[in-house]
C-alpha cells in the first residue's frame, strides 16, 4: 500500500512555534525522508470559514502568510502538494456523504469540539458547519488515502472520528477508504506547547505566540517577558519546572549542542534543570539562553521567508498547481466512494439494463 500524508493548518493566522514542533518540523522530516509516496499539506480556508464566516478577509490574507511559513519552514514543492482546501469542491461532497454515518451526540463528545466552543462563547449559537468540522475533516483525510497523519495532540479526537467513518463507510458500503494512523510529536512538550502566558495551549486565537516570522527583537522581547514560576522571586529561591514555560520550550527547542555553544556553564538541559530547582539560577539567565537556541532556529527559517517574499505571484502558482494535483487525487477517491454508495448512475450499465428490463416486459 501507499504510504501518503495528509495535514494541513487553518489560515487564521501566521504559524506560530507551536505549529512548528507539534507539526511542522516533522512534516519536512518526513518530507525529506522519502519514505512516502505522496504528500499532501492543505491549507484549510474552508474550516477556518466555519467560525470565522463573518471575517472572510482575515482567511484570505491568511493563505498566503501559511504558504509563506511552509516554504520557509522547508516544505518543498516539489516534494510536497501544497493546496488549499475551497478549490478542492469534492471535498465537500465527501462531507455531505459522510454527514450521514455520523451522529449528533457523537459529534457532541468530541472534547477538541467542546473546548473550542468554549473558547469561541459559541454555547448558544454555534454555526452548522463549524460543529460538524470533524467530518469535513474526515473528508479531507480520506479523500487522498492518507496513512500517516503528523498533526499535535488536540487533533487527537478528529483522527479516532475519520477512523469510525472509515469503518462505517466501508462496512455499510465496501472496502473503499484507508484508515490513517495518527503521528503525534514524540517529546511530551511538543504535543501542546503552551502560550508564552503559560496558557495550557500556544494559539493564533489567543494571542499568546510566537510567530516563525517574528523578527530577531520581536522573539527577544516575548522571551524576556515569559511567564516562568512566580514563586521563584530571589535568584536564591529554589524554582519549580512544573508549569514554567520557559523550560518547557528549552524542552521543545534546545539541543546539546547549544550549550556547547551558548551555555558552556552546564553539559545539558539536566544540569540546568537541577541548578534551577536548587536555587542560585535565575530566570534571566535561562531566558537568555532560550533566545539564543530560538534564534538559532528561527533565522534559518526568516530568512528562507524573506527570499519567498520577493516573489508572491511564484507562490500563489506553487499553491494552484498544488491544488490542482490534490483535485485530481480527490476525484479519484470522490468517484470510487460514489461508485460504491450505488450513486454512479450513468456509469452503471447493469442498472440501466435492470431498468429497461423492467419497462419492457
Ligand atoms: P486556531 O486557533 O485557529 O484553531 P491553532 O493555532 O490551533 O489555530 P490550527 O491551524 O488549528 O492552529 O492547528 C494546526 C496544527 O498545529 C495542528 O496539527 C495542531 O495540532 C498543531 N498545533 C496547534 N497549536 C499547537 C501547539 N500549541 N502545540 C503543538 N501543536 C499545535
Ligand atoms: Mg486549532
Amino acid at each position: 500500500m501507499s504510504k501518503i500524508i495528509l495535514t494541513g493548518d487553518r489560515p487564521t493566522g501566521r504559524l506560530h512555534v507551536g505549529h512548528y514542533v507539534g507539526s511542522l518540523r516533522r512534516r519536512v522530516e518526513l518530507q525529506n525522508s522519502g519514505e512516502f509516496d505522496k504528500i499532501f499539506i492543505m491549507i484549510a480556508d474552508a474550516q477556518a470559514l466555519t467560525d470565522n464566516a463573518d471575517n472572510p478577509e482575515k482567511i484570505r490574507q491568511n493563505v498566503i502568510e501559511v504558504a509563506l511559513d511552509y516554504l520557509s519552514v522547508g516544505l518543498d514543492p516539489a516534494k510536497s502538494n501544497l493546496f488549499i482546501q475551497s478549490q478542492i469542491s469534492e471535498l465537500t461532497e465527501l462531507t455531505f456523504f459522510y454527514m450521514n454515518l455520523v451522529t449528533v451526540s457523537r459529534l457532541q463528545r468530541n472534547p477538541t469540539v467542546k473546548a473550542e466552543i468554549q473558547m469561541r462563547n459559541f454555547e448558544a449559537s454555534i454555526p452548522v458547519g463549524f460543529f460538524t468540522y470533524p467530518i469535513s475533516q474526515a473528508s479531507d483525510i480520506t479523500a487522498f488515502k492518507a496513512t500517516t497523519v503528523p498533526v499535535g495532540e488536540d487533533q487527537l479526537p478528529m483522527l479516532e472520528q475519520t477512523k469510525e467513518i472509515v469503518r462505517k463507510f466501508n462496512s455499510v458500503y465496501g472496502e473503499t477508504l484507508v484508515e490513517p494512523e495518527i503521528l503525534l510529536p514524540d517529546n511530551e512538550a511538543c504535543l501542546r506547547l503552551p502560550g508564552t502566558d503559560g496558557k495550557a495551549k500556544m494559539s493564533k486565537s489567543l494571542g499568546n505566540c510566537i510567530y516563525l516570522s517574528d523578527t530577531e527583537e520581536d522573539v527577544r522581547a516575548k522571551v524576556m517577558s515569559m511567564y516562568t514560576d512566580p514563586d521563584h522571586i530571589k535568584i536564591t529561591d529554589p524554582g519549580k519546572l512544573e508549569g514554567n514555560t520557559v523550560f518547557t520550550y528549552l524542552d521543545a527547542f534546545s539541543k546539546p549542542e547549544h550549550f556547547a555553544e551558548f551555555l558552556l556553564e552546564y553539559n545539558n538541559l539536566d544540569e540546568l534543570k537541577e541548578h534551577y530547582q536548587r536555587g542560585g539560577l535565575g530566570d534571566v539567565k535561562v531566558k537568555k539562553f532560550l533566545n539564543n537556541v530560538l534564534q538559532d532556529e528561527l533565522a534559518p527559517i526568516r530568512a528562507r521567508r524573506a527570499e519567498f517574499e520577493k516573489d508572491i505571484p511564484e507562490v500563489y502558482n506553487i499553491l494552484k498547481k498544488g491544488s490542482d494535483v490534490a483535485r485530481e487525487a480527490a476525484a479519484e477517491t470522490l468517484a470510487e466512494v460514489k461508485r460504491a454508495m450505488k450513486i454512479n448512475y450513468f456509469e452503471d450499465r447493469a442498472l440501466i439494463e435492470e431498468q429497461s428490463k423492467k419497462y419492457s416486459r
